[in-house]
């Protein structure tokens, strides 16, 4: 493509010397299998002033049928308790009063640490070694890798948000077994029966994919009918779309105009879910 002038890799786009005067390198795209490094560079950004994103995990060993992302993200990776904390600490006292924990796959955090500590321990830490931290929220999490100190902090702890954004993806056990997830949707319906019964305001919300190949009409309705069961507060519905070199793109498609009225679907069970919640807060408001 003669309008691109330089190719830069997920790695490289980190490094300042990439974009140094004497490296003229068109292409710089290193191996990204081969990346161990932590996430180099913890602030990932801010938004509206109050959040700070802070990325504390980068790559996914995990390889869901759908899912591209491992190959342009490399293996997973941790970056230390310890930076994490003086990250954070530094933010909360630049003003910041709300951080929020990112990672590609979060819940993995700590693995590749000594002592393969859990994410519950490192969240355990930021709210004690950060007392003057307002908030701390979770980005996406895979619902079933939630270790129980974790469960515990979200379920009690008041400075951890009352909020959490699920991977669940569908609704279908065969569908989820061709997706490779590593929950079934009992497993997804029993972890929020437990974590509304712990924390009755907590906020689910989960990423959905419709028209993945083979959904039958009841595959589809078992997908849109979690949202009910798991108590959905709102959803991101995506379209499956085939991504070239993955399993599922060499699955039987569905065809696209199928998958773009389900996707639609999905979106409306998702909105009126929402609204619902939205009704019940306003409610709740007003007998106050
Ligand atoms: S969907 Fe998430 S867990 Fe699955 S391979 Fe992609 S990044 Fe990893």
């Amino acid at each position: 493509m003669p309008e691109v002038s330089r190719v830069i890799g997920n790695e490289e786009k980190l490094r300042a010397e990439t974009y140094g005067v004497h490296d003229h390198a068109r292409v710089s795209v290193s191996d990204i299998m081969q990346a161990r490094e932590t996430a180099p560079h913890l602030i990932e950004g801010f938004s509206e002033r109050t959040r700070a994103y802070v990325q504390v995990q980068n790559g996914c060993d995990h390889r869901c049928t759908f899912c591209i992302i491992p190959y342009g993200r490399g293996p997973a990776r941790s970056a230390p308790a310890g930076e994490v904390v003086a990250q954070i600490q530094k933010l909360v006292a630049g003003g910041a009063p709300e951080v929020v924990l990112t990672g590609v796959d979060l819940t993995s955090w700590g693995q590749d640490l000594p002592g393969a500590p859990k994410l519950g321990n490192l969240v355990a830490r930021i709210l004690k070694l950060t007392p003057d931290l307002k908030m701390l929220r979770l980005s996406s999490i895979d619902a079933i890798e939630i270790d129980d100190q974790l469960f515990d902090l979200i379920t009690q702890h008041e400075r951890l948000a009352p909020h959490l954004h699920l991977s669940l993806q569908h609704g279908d056990d065969l569908i989820l077994k061709r997706m490779k997830r590593r929950h079934l949707r009992a497993d997804a319906v029993a972890l929020c029966e437990r974590l509304k019964a712990a924390r009755p305001e907590i906020a689910l919300g989960a990423d959905l994919i419709a028209g993945f190949p083979t959904e039958s009409d009841e595959a589809f309705g078992n997908l849109v009918s979690l949202i009910k069961d798991c108590q959905l507060s709102y959803v991101h519905a995506f379209p499956f779309s085939p991504r070239e070199g993955t399993p599922a793109a060499r699955m039987p498609q569905l065809d696209r105009a199928l998958i773009k009225a389900r996707a639609a679907r999905l979106r409306e069970a998702g909105a009126s879910a929402l609204t619902q919640h939205l009704n019940r807060w306003i409610a709740e408001k007003a007998m106050r």
